[in-house]
């Protein structure tokens, strides 16, 4: 499975790629809005040379925290925005993943247990989670505390290489409620 970095469009990660960031890089990244999905490790690097003299280490951790706590209490829905809250336009968040080949997802059980099979779905299950959450930040960076109107798809981003795209859309809004955690969020990544 070969990931390319969208910035210098090397294959990343696997044992010939470049390296991928640390989780620690790519949270730095996330909260000061350089990361993109899938970037190498030196790209994002350099992307973050030029911002992370504005913003100390500790106000970024601090930031990062705001955001882990915020993010599960931004409202995520299928139904269509309720009468009267703003539509704060589209937000959306993607998540690539390698599963072998395609097919093998909708194969079925593979053995009598079903383990191979399990084993597909919580890759699935994984990469939506990490696709709602890049949508989340998308929304708390808009000043949004929850997304209506959401669509989650599941499609294969090569073909039949066993690269699949979870992506996630919807409209975020602003229900107005007041919650301090979701409001530190929203200041820092707006700072
Ligand atoms: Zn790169």
């Amino acid at each position: 499975m070969a990931e390319k970095c969208p910035v210098c469009g090397q294959s990343v990660g696997g044992l010939t790629g470049m390296p991928k960031p640390g989780k620690d890089l790519k949270e730095k990244g996330i909260s000061l809005g350089v990361y993109e999905e899938g970037m190498c490790a030196s790209c994002l690097s350099r992307a973050l040379k030029g911002k992370v003299t504005e913003k100390t280490d500790e106000e970024i951790s601090e930031g990062n925290k705001a955001i882990r706590t915020a993010m599960p209490r931004v409202f995520v829905s299928p139904s269509s925005i309720p009468d009267g809250l703003p539509d704060m336009g589209l937000v959306t968040g993607y998540c690539i993943l390698g599963t072998g080949p395609f097919t093998a997802l909708f194969s079925g059980v593979t053995d009598a247990l079903g383990r191979k099979s399990n084993a597909y779905m919580q890759k699935a299950r994984d990469a939506e989670r990490e696709a709602l959450d890049a949508l989340k930040i998308e929304a708390l960076k808009k000043g949004a505390d929850a997304v209506y109107c959401l669509r989650l798809n599941l499609t294969e981003a090569t073909s039949g290489n066993g690269m699949l795209m979870v992506s996630v859309t919807g409209a975020a809004t602003s229900t107005g409620r007041d919650d301090p955690a979701i409001q530190k969020a929203i200041d820092y990544l707006k700072s």
